[in-house]
């Protein structure tokens, strides 16, 4: 979707730290970072949200998981924690409409999230 900033940062139009990339997913840090790290992971083929989630997607969004596990252990927060998040719709949060998952460590968190 040419509108689409994720999509943007996919085919290269618009500059990302990227971390990851298969021919299925990327990972780049987010630009506006909420923890230490703050790493975001995307399916490449544009899905708004995980409200658009299709069995044909259990691939794509198995992989999201693997990748973020991925990042997760690269950047050296695994062992103590972190979190996977993925803001669905505006009521919780969501600014960009393609799918992404936010990982988030190297601080504490509180839960129940805010
Ligand atoms: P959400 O509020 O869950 O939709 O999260 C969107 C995230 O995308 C925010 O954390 C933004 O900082 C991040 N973001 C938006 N545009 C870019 C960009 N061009 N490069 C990196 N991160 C971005
Ligand atoms: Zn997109």
């Amino acid at each position: 979707m040419a509108e689409c900033v994720f999509c943007q940062i996919v085919v290269g139009a618009i500059p990302a730290k990227i971390l990851y990339e298969d021919d299925q997913v990327i990972a780049f840090d987010d630009m506006n970072p909420q923890a230490r790290v703050h790493v975001l992971v995307i399916p490449k083929r544009h899905m708004a949200s995980l409200a658009e989630a299709q069995d044909s997607d259990v691939s794509v969004l198995g992989q999201l998981m693997v990748v973020c596990s991925k990042m997760a252990q690269e950047r050296g927060i695994a062992e103590d924690g972190y979190r996977v998040v993925a803001n669905t719709g505006r009521g919780a949060g969501q600014t960009v409409f393609h799918l992404h998952l936010h990982v988030l460590g190297g601080r504490s968190f509180e839960w129940p999230p805010g």
